[in-house]
C-alpha cells in the first residue's frame, strides 16, 4: 500500500476533495480507512485531528500510525470513492493557533532565549513550556507585542520540503525530530521550523496573539496563549465581566481589583466582628437560659442562630452549671445539631450519633462532651433534637 498523498501539504485552502478508499479496517472498536489521497490532517506535534465527514459520516478521529493515515468513522462507509469534506471553522482556528504558536516561540526565542520545549493545542486553549525560570508582566508584554507586530507585518509563511543532508543550510530555531525529506515552514525571514502541520498562508491572517496564565512545570514555565478568533471571544468575555465588575463598583475597569480586594477585607472585618458580638449576646442569653432552665437538660431548636452562634451558646450554658445540651440550628443547605454537657457529667455523647442517625442520617463527631452533627435532611432538625433530649434525659 503507497503512503496516502497529503494534499493539506500541497494546497491547505482545499477542503473538499474525491479519493479512493484503499483499505478499511477498525480502530478503537469503530470503523476506519485509509485513502489514497486526503485533506484531512491526523493528529501530530500538538496539533489536533481536522474535523470533518466522508461521504457525509462524521470522521471521528483522523490518526497517523507508522506513517498511515486512518479515518476513524462514525459508522462505515460503502462503495469504493468518497467525498472528503474539512470543516472549515476547525481547519482555520488550527491554522491560527498553530502558526501564531510558530510567532511566539521565536519572539521567546529572540528576545528571551526561551527555547520552546513543547506545545499542545487543547480544544479551548494551547500551550506553549519555554526553557524559563521566570518572566515578568513587562517581558510577557514584549513577546506580544513582538509576535503581534510580526502579525500586523503579514509576513509570506512558506514551506517547502528540504533534503535532511542540506537541512544544515536552513536556520532552524530548533533540531528537526524526523529525517529524510524534512518540510520546513518559514514565517518569512523570521521563523524556521520543521513542522508537519497546517499553516495560514500570511501572518495577517492569524488575529491577535495572546498569552494567558502562566504556570510552573519540570522547573520551565508553561504559557496559555490563545490566537484569532480564540483570542478575540476570550476578549469579548473578559470585557464582559471586567465591566460588569467595574458598573458594579462604579469605578474605572482597572481599578475593579483593587476595589474586589477592599470587599473582602471588609467582609472579614465584619465577620470578626459579628463573632465577637455573637459571643457576648451569646453569654447574656445564657445567663437568662440557666436562670429558667427545668432540670439539667437544655434542648431545643434555635430559629434565629446560626450553627456557630449556637454552638457558642451551647458552650456558654454548660460553663454556667451542670448541664447537658442539644441545640438544633438550620445550616445555609444542612441542619445541624450541638450536643455538650459540662464536666461534672459523665455521658459519653459520641453515643448519641447512633441514636440519632435512627432518625436522619448524620455525618461529624468529637468528643465525650461535645459532639457537632450534620443532618442531611434540614426539615429534620426538630425530631433529632426531641431524640437527643430524650436520650440526655435517660442517661446524662
Ligand atoms: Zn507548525
Amino acid at each position: 500500500m503507497s503512503a496516502t498523498r497529503r494534499l493539506y501539504y500541497e494546497d491547505v485552502g482545499l477542503l473538499e476533495f474525491e479519493a479512493e478508499v484503499v483499505a478499511r479496517t477498525e480502530h478503537e472498536g469503530s470503523p476506519a480507512v485509509v485513502l489514497d489521497a486526503t485533506a484531512f490532517y491526523p493528529e501530530s506535534g500538538g496539533q489536533p485531528w481536522d474535523a470533518g465527514t466522508l461521504n457525509g459520516v462524521e470522521v471521528l478521529k483522523v490518526v497517523e500510525i507508522d506513517g498511515v493515515i486512518l479515518h476513524v468513522l462514525r459508522s462505515g462507509i460503502d462503495g469504493g470513492r468518497v467525498h472528503g469534506s474539512v470543516d472549515p471553522a476547525v481547519r482555520s482556528d488550527h491554522m491560527e493557533q498553530h502558526t501564531g504558536q510558530h510567532v511566539l516561540s521565536q519572539a521567546f526565542w529572540e528576545l528571551l532565549k526561551g527555547e520552546t520545549l513543547s506545545f499542545h493545542m487543547g480544544p479551548e486553549v494551547s500551550t506553549l513550556e519555554i526553557g524559563l525560570k521566570t518572566i515578568g508582566d513587562a517581558e510577557c508584554d514584549r513577546v506580544e507585542d513582538r509576535a503581534n507586530a510580526v502579525v500586523r507585518e503579514d509576513r509570506e509563511v512558506k514551506t517547502y520540503f528540504v533534503p535532511e543532508e542540506r537541512i544544515g543550510e536552513v536556520p532552524l530555531r530548533r533540531p528537526p525530530k524526523k529525517q529524510g525529506l524534512l518540510r520546513v515552514v518559514e514565517v518569512d525571514r523570521f521563523d524556521y521550523s520543521a513542522c508537519g502541520g497546517t499553516h495560514v498562508r500570511r501572518t495577517g491572517e492569524i488575529g491577535l496573539v495572546k498569552l494567558g496564565g502562566i504556570e510552573k512545570i519540570r522547573g520551565n514555565l508553561r504559557f496559555e496563549f490563545l490566537c484569532g478568533g480564540r483570542a478575540l471571544r476570550d476578549y469579548q468575555a473578559k470585557d464582559r465581566a471586567v465591566r460588569r465588575l467595574a458598573a458594579t463598583f462604579s469605578c474605572a475597569p482597572a481599578e475593579a481589583p483593587a476595589q474586589v480586594e477592599k470587599l473582602l477585607a471588609d467582609s472579614r472585618a465584619l465577620k470578626k466582628r459579628a463573632r465577637q458580638l455573637g459571643e457576648r449576646l451569646g453569654s447574656f442569653e445564657s445567663q437568662e437560659i440557666v436562670r429558667t432552665a427545668a432540670g439539667r437538660v437544655i434542648a431545643g431548636v434555635l430559629e434565629d442562630k446560626t450553627p456557630e452562634e449556637a454552638r457558642s451558646l451551647a458552650l456558654a450554658v454548660i460553663k454556667r452549671g451542670v448541664f447537658a445540651v442539644a441545640y438544633g440550628a438550620a445550616g445555609e443547605s444542612q441542619g445541624h445539631l450541638l450536643l455538650a454537657r459540662s464536666d461534672a457529667l459523665k455521658a459519653d455523647l459520641r453515643q448519641l450519633a447512633p441514636v440519632i442517625a435512627a432518625v436522619v442520617p448524620v455525618k461529624g463527631g468529637g468528643g465525650p462532651s461535645l459532639v457537632e452533627l450534620v443532618l442531611a435532611d434540614k426539615g429534620k432538625i426538630k425530631e433529632a433534637v426531641e431524640a437527643a433530649r430524650a436520650w440526655l434525659q435517660e442517661n446524662a
